[in-house]
């Protein structure tokens, strides 16, 4: 199958290679010089010009940071009519609505939409592990699920178009809660000397316990959150969705409006651009550094 990938930041391009990979001819496009030379040095087929890329795919895979980058790159950048007969297939995450609204103008440009945000990162978009959430006609589901199987090791079709951007949005509010409850806890036994090993060996053998806790917890012993594969700022944007999704919906917004606020506070503190699981150092600020600073 033709396809291009438009995006080629932390997931597009592990996903334009596993695609690949799996004998597809794929044709990239990114807007920064930086990020496209990264692409063809790793071997991808991309190029600067946009008209070029959609018009060459049969499917248009989207891997564009939020809905305003998408709404700029194919309504304001894209020559008019070129999307006429694509299908489109959007993976990043945005709102219900934003998704809505974008499937509202594809349609009208006359192209078909599938919503397809993911669950996972760079290593299960490598190697084709990545929990897919679909929604959208079942005819574009249908059509896309060969490409869509190459990505994931789940691949579901959810209902219509809203109802995968609504999943996704729950699944990373979860991504920030657990989160800040580990940190939560994690800071209390280590500012009153409790042994890290025996509240994990405690933990890990209770029903409260989840597995990004024992993948987050050597980055937050060590305070070292380079090489993200998922950047606090991401999460942030994310859970500024769900808050907004879950207003319009009447759910007591005080408890993610706080980790909203603590999640930015990370941020001012020069986080943005490091593991999300940064957000420990912002619940526990400062008492909690093991380094001696001879004080
Ligand atoms: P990323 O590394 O920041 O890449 C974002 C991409 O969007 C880059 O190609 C960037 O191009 C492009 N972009 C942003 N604004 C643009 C604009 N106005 N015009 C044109 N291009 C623009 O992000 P990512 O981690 O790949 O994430 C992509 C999407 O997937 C996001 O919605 C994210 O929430 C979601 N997601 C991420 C992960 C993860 O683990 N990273 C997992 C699941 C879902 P430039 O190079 O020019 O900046």
């Amino acid at each position: 199958m033709k396809i291009s990938v438009i995006g080629l930041g932390l997931m597009g391009l592990p996903i334009a290679q596993r695609l690949m990979h799996c004998g597809h001819d794929v044709l990239g496009w990114n807007r920064s010089a930086e990020r496209l030379a990264a692409a063809q040095a790793e071997g991808l087929n991309a190029t600067a010009d946009l008209n070029r890329v959609i018009s060459q795919g049969e499917i248009v895979v989207l891997t564009l940071s939020d809905a305003a980058a998408i709404e700029t790159v194919l309504f304001e950048q894209l020559e008019d009519g070129l999307l006429k007969g694509k299908q489109v297939i959007q993976m990043g995450t945005i709102s219900p609505d934003e998704s809505r609204e974008i499937q509202h103008r594809i349609l009208a440009a006359e192209a078909e939409y599938l919503e397809a945000p993911v669950l996972g990162s760079i290593p299960e978009a490598k190697n084709g592990s990545l929990i897919v959430m679909a929604a959208g006609p079942e005819a574009a589901y249908q059509h896309c699920l060969l490409l869509l199987r190459c990505l994931g090791k789940e691949v579901e079709h959810l209902g219509g178009v809203g109802q995968a951007a609504a999943m996704k949005l729950a699944m990373n509010q979860l991504i920030a809660a657990l989160t800040a409850g580990f940190s939560l806890s994690l800071g209390l036994i280590k500012a009153e000397g409790v042994d890290v090993e025996q509240f994990m060996g405690l933990l890990r053998e209770s029903a409260l316990y989840a597995p990004t806790f024992d993948k987050k917890l050597g980055k937050m012993l060590e305070h070292n959150y380079a090489n993200p594969n998922f950047p606090l700022k991401h999460l942030i944007k994310d859970l500024a969705l769900y808050q907004e999704a879950a207003d319009k919906n009447g759910i007591e917004p005080s408890i993610s409006e706080s980790m909203l606020a603590v999640l930015q506070q990370g941020c001012d503190a020069g986080y943005c651009e490091e593991d999300y699981a940064s957000l420990y150092e912002a619940i526990n600020p400062g008492f909690d550094m093991d380094v001696d600073e001879g004080c």
